[in-house]
């Protein structure tokens, strides 16, 4: 899978799947908890300022970093 990288505000393509995971915070058909949130280094790649990252976690175990504009 192409990954698009340099250009601000430009994300790679996700799956919807993962794209409705992202925007309801559910997975195992319930929601799943905020565990940490962290602030990532400045001076990224792409050029953005510092950005928010919240880890959430599923009651099975998985858990995913969001990142936040
Ligand atoms: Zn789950």
């Amino acid at each position: 899978m192409a990954q698009l990288r340099g250009t601000a505000h430009e994300r790679p393509a996700e799956d919807p799947l993962l794209l409705r995971m992202l925007a309801t915070h559910m997975h195992c058909g319930e929601a799943m908890e905020l565990v940490a949130e962290k602030t990532s280094p400045v001076g990224l790649p792409d050029g953005k300022n510092e950005d928010r990252i919240l880890t959430y976690r599923c009651a099975c175990g998985f858990s995913f970093d969001q990142r936040q504009d």
